[in-house]
């Protein structure tokens, strides 16, 4: 199985150079994929550093090619780069442009490739399906160019999509990485907690983003991390936010608006139900269930006095249905 999977690198290494030609070196590659990077506005430096490349718009093209270098058509399947059906060939990525998802170490695992006009028939993002090498539960989008940074600011911005992270970096915020498509998974926080052990969740600034990253949050304090959150303006993302702010004006907005979880959760669900006992009920306790996650009792206590505060509730019910939570879940 080790050789089969050093099969499977070299291949998606193969992939990565051959996209990456095909947007620097040919007409379609530049007129198409190349100038897509640039209206975004990424500069040259950030397409190189980031690998980003471009599957030219035809049925089989990065297939012939790989085939043709030796590449084994077996490998060529398995890291789903090509598709194989009865005796015909396709690739996977055909007219979009690729983003490289890379190990803690920098091994190419597998691609994200994103359609170029938007269009409500096809899927934004195709990303390569889980191989032997490629695990999406395990992986974290831009973990290699980030890991040091997140190590040194002992923090780690956690955004939704790879032009998040890339913009970041352009930016000039390095310690960022993405789940990419998926469900914030333990392993995935995991990987963060070797290095840090504190998460900023940055969410999009609409209701998807907000609720896929409120589901990930208790999965990070149950690994006894610390997390804050912070939103954007409607419509943004951590993206569309960079873009239009200095360095000096992105970090103090993160600075500014960068809210402790557990204050912020108290703080939207009490607005939302403070004049509605029924619901306050509700989110007291779904307060208390998320700082039943938290495994060190001190931290507890303390988010126990503060949310009694923010909720105007004494500290002893909020005790008392700490306790029951315990014990429903022991
Ligand atoms: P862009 O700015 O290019 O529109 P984005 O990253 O802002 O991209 P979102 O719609 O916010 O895109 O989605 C966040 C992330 O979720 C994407 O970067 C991608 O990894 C993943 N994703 C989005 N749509 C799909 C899809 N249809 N299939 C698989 N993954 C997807
Ligand atoms: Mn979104
Ligand atoms: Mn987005
Ligand atoms: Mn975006």
């Amino acid at each position: 199985a080790a050789d089969t999977r050093e099969s499977l690198y070299l291949v998606s290494e193969f992939a990565n150079t051959y996209f990456q030609k095909i947007m620097h070196k040919t007409d379609q590659g530049k007129s198409i994929g190349l100038s897509y990077f640039k209206e975004r506005g990424f500069t040259d430096e950030t397409i190189k550093k980031f690998d980003l490349g471009y599957a030219l718009n035809e049925w089989q093209a990065f297939t012939d090619e790989a085939l043709k270098k030796g590449y084994q058509l077996e490998f060529l399947e398995k890291t789903g780069l090509t598709i194989v059906k009865e005796d015909k060939r396709f690739d996977r990525f055909k007219g979009r442009v690729l983003f490289p998802i890379k190990s803690m170490s920098g091994r190419v695992l597998g691609f994200g490739g994103r359609i170029l006009i938007n269009d409500k028939k096809a899927a934004k993002y195709v990303n390569s399906p889980e191989s032997d090498i490629y695990h999406k539960s395990k992986v974290l989008y831009g973990i290699y160019h980030a890991k040091q940074s997140i190590a040194k600011e002992d923090n780690c911005f956690l955004v939704e999509g790879y032009t998040d992270v890339i913009q970041f970096h352009q930016t000039g915020i390095t310690n960022v990485v993405a789940s990419s498509g998926t469900a914030l998974t333990p392993d995935q926080i995991r990987l963060i907690n070797r290095l840090t052990k504190n998460i900023t969740v940055l969410f999009d600034g609409d209701a998807a983003g907000m609720r896929a990253s409120l589901r990930g949050i208790d999965l990070i304090l149950e690994q006894g991390m610390n997390v804050k959150i912070c939103s954007f303006p409607g419509g943004e993302d951590p993206d569309s936010f960079a873009k239009k702010n200095t360095l000096e004006e992105l970090t103090l907005y993160l600075e500014e608006n960068s809210k402790d979880f557990i204050q912020y959760k108290a703080s939207i669900l009490f607005e939302e139900s403070k004049n509605d006992p029924i619901k306050k009920a509700d989110t007291i306790r779904e307060i208390i269930n998320s700082i039943s996650k938290i495994p060190d009792t001190i931290k507890r206590e303390i988010y126990i006095q503060e949310c009694s505060k923010i909720m105007d509730i004494s500290e002893a019910v909020l005790f008392t249905t700490l306790a029951q939570i315990n014990k429903k879940e022991s």
